[in-house]
């Protein structure tokens, strides 16, 4: 079987595959479509992102669905709406010339009573987002008793996101009979639990390794400290004249600073993060599907909807938190038959993390030296002679000024023009490099970090202005903490309560979360204070059974968000509530002890910097 008639698709379905361009099979299409329109049996999916699953669900769906019938026949889960709305728009684009199928697609953040009258008018098809399906449900605008199929779609990346509670509703209100069929790139306990809870003796297929990173994709890792992280991304991009590439940031405010410092600094970037609107995200990922953006500083969710298949590099400036997300960020590169490199930028402390990855990739990372001013100095000369090499003259343009240009360049032979017309854009790159110092951080040996406490290396200690005389306790104060849903079970460390103060610790890569959220925060009617301190000094973890309070019993996890219906806004875990207040103060008030790199400002002043404005470092269309 290789050809999509062979599936046993009908004329409508391919006629609008050869509008597409679909002329053969992906693998996964192979397995899938002809089990699915033949069969009852529940499927699970071994894809990766990119591999043509969308078709392979939603065509056969296509193939059995009775157009007649205008209740809800399939629901498609996804965990954005970027990702809902793109599955939406290839299911029309498939059932184009099918008569009186209806697709519709709902997600969180878009005006619910449209959505509503949608589902009035009849949707045989409806892909959703998980919590606004569920509020849906709840509605009794969704109903789902004649669903014959029931699709998640990347079921790993839903419960990286918390949507574990809103899979499970919607699974319970499916009936018994249906087919369910799960996709995803990466099988940890808990999609391997959903699909031993909820799917009845399930086929299992698979395209491309189990859990493997992709084949094209080289896995490197540059060690650093954490005010040269910046100034490495900087190094790598300039390095790579023609890199065109996603660095994930791991919260909303990294993201955000990340590009906004790049774009300061020059570089064709932008940000992509839950902040921004949906027509400003539509607006980015639109620049950097056409190449007219090189540099998209992302956070894993809303890069999740984006389908790009010629990307140069992924650099995690941040590894993930979880590590099948690692999977799906260098996913992203090394696609449609292309070579692609995934970057890490990791601390010495940090170093612990990559073998747990390997391990899951089956692949090893290898060791890369932050380049050198030299060297990038000459990658970017060279860059620049094949930009000259395969400039095109316009003669109708230039032609009447070339005269005098002829004329006040007498005098000049051969090796002399080329040389000074390279040094107009190379002279920049010279200066700016000349000198620059070393960012590359001595390695430690991996194994130095097993046994670590994570407490030692991951908390942030803080200063809070209550104490026993305001009457907090541990449990108080962990209770605050949680109220001012900085982030999804952040991790709580080491309290410490006195009589007029306190002290707490929290995991630091949520340190300017912390300081934020805690901003105009109350407790018995006290404003609060909360400010970053030093940290204490540990002798052999004795001190952590702390008499007053702060013992290793009151560790704890934040509380988790349960914003219900809002579900889709969740990135990070972070309340809407806390995101406006945010948005409302600006970023006037963050503190320069919490901010990235703020100290090294010889490395981006912008007097120094390479001008970059003459589309030197810029990519070329
Ligand atoms: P997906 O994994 O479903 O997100 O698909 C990845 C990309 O491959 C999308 O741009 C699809 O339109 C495209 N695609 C999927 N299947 C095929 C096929 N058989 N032939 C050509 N392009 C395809």
């Amino acid at each position: 079987m290789s050809t999509f008639k062979e599936l046993g698709l009908n004329d409508e379905i391919l006629k609008a595959l050869t509008d597409l361009g679909y002329e053969t099979p992906s693998e996964i299409q192979l397995k899938a479509i002809p089990q699915v329109i033949s069969s009852n049996q529940d499927l699970k999916a071994f894809a990766q992102t990119g591999t043509g699953k969308t078709a392979a669900f939603s065509l056969p769906v296509l193939q059995e669905l009775d157009a007649n019938n205008k209740s809800t026949q399939a629901i498609i889960l996804s965990p954005t709406r970027e990702l809902a709305v793109q599955i939406g728009k290839n299911i029309q684009d498939f059932s184009k010339y099918m008569k009186g199928v209806n697709v519709l697609t709902v997600y969180g953040g878009a005006n619910i009573q449209d959505q509503i009258r949608g589902l009035n008018k009849g949707a045989q098809i409806v892909v959703g987002t998980p919590g606004r399906t569920v509020d849906l449900i709840k509605r009794r605008s969704l109903k789902l008793d004649n669903v014959r199929w029931l699709i998640l779609d990347e079921a790993d990346e839903m419960l990286n996101m918390g949507f574990k509670d809103e899979l499970d509703q919607v699974l319970e209100v499916t009936p018994d009979n249906k087919q369910t069929l799960l996709f995803s790139a990466t099988f940890p306990r808990e999609v391997e639990s959903i699909a031993r809870n909820y799917m009845d003796n399930p086929i299992e297929i698979t395209a491309g390794k189990k859990n493997t990173g992709a084949d094209n994709v080289t896995n490197e890792y540059y060690v650093v400290t954490e005010r040269n992280r910046y100034p490495a991304l900087k190094r790598i991009c300039d390095a790579n004249p023609d890199v065109y590439g996603i660095v994930f940031c791991r919260t909303k405010r990294e993201t955000a600073q990340v590009a906004e410092n790049l774009i300061q600094d020059g570089y064709n970037a932008d940000a992509l993060h839950g902040d921004l609107s949906q027509a400003q995200r539509d607006g980015v990922m639109q620049k950097f599907r056409n190449n007219s953006l090189q540099i998209l500083v992302a956070t894993d969710v809303a890069a999740r909807g984006l389908d790009v298949s010629n990307l140069t590099h992924v650099i995690n400036y941040k590894l993930p938190d979880q590590i099948e997300a690692y999977t799906h960020r260098s996913g992203r590169t090394g696609r449609a038959g292309k070579k692609g490199i995934s970057i890490a930028l990791i601390t010495n402390k940090e170093m612990g993390r990559l073998r747990p990855i390997e391990r899951k990739i089956n692949k090893k990372f290898t060791k890369k030296e932050v380049p050198s001013g030299e060297e990038i100095c000459k990658n970017q000369l060279f860059s620049l002679i094949n930009i000259v090499k395969e400039t095109e003259v316009n003669h109708d343009q230039i032609d009447t000024y070339l005269e005098s240009i002829y004329s006040s360049l007498e005098g000049l032979n051969r090796e002399e023009l080329i040389q000074k017309f390279v040094s107009v854009e190379f002279n920049k790159f010279l200066k700016y490099y000349t000198n620059s110092r070393d960012l590359n951080e001595a390695e430690r040996s991996r194994s130095d970090d097993r046994g670590k406490s994570r407490d030692d290396e991951n908390m942030t200690r803080f200063f809070i202005n209550l104490g026993r005389k305001d009457n907090l306790n541990p449990g108080k104060l962990i209770g605050l903490i949680n109220e001012q849903e900085i982030t999804n079970n952040v991790e709580i460390g080491q309290i410490e309560i006195l009589d007029t103060f306190s002290f707490f610790e929290l995991d630091k890569n949520f340190t300017d979360e912390t300081i934020s959220s805690f901003q105009g925060a109350e407790f018995n009617g006290r404003s609060v204070n909360v400010e970053v301190t030093e940290k204490k000094k540990r002798s052999g973890g004795g001190r952590r059974n702390d008499r007053r309070g702060g013992s290793e019993e009151r560790r704890g996890r934040g509380r988790r968000y349960e914003g219900g219906g809002r579900s889709d806004r969740r990135e990070g875990g972070r309340s809407d509530r806390n995101d406006s207040r945010r948005r409302d103060r600006g970023s006037s008030d963050r503190r320069s002890s919490d901010r990235p790199d703020r100290s090294d400002r010889s490395d981006r002043r912008s007097s120094d910097r390479p001008d970059r404005s003459s589309g030197f470092g810029r990519r070329r269309d």
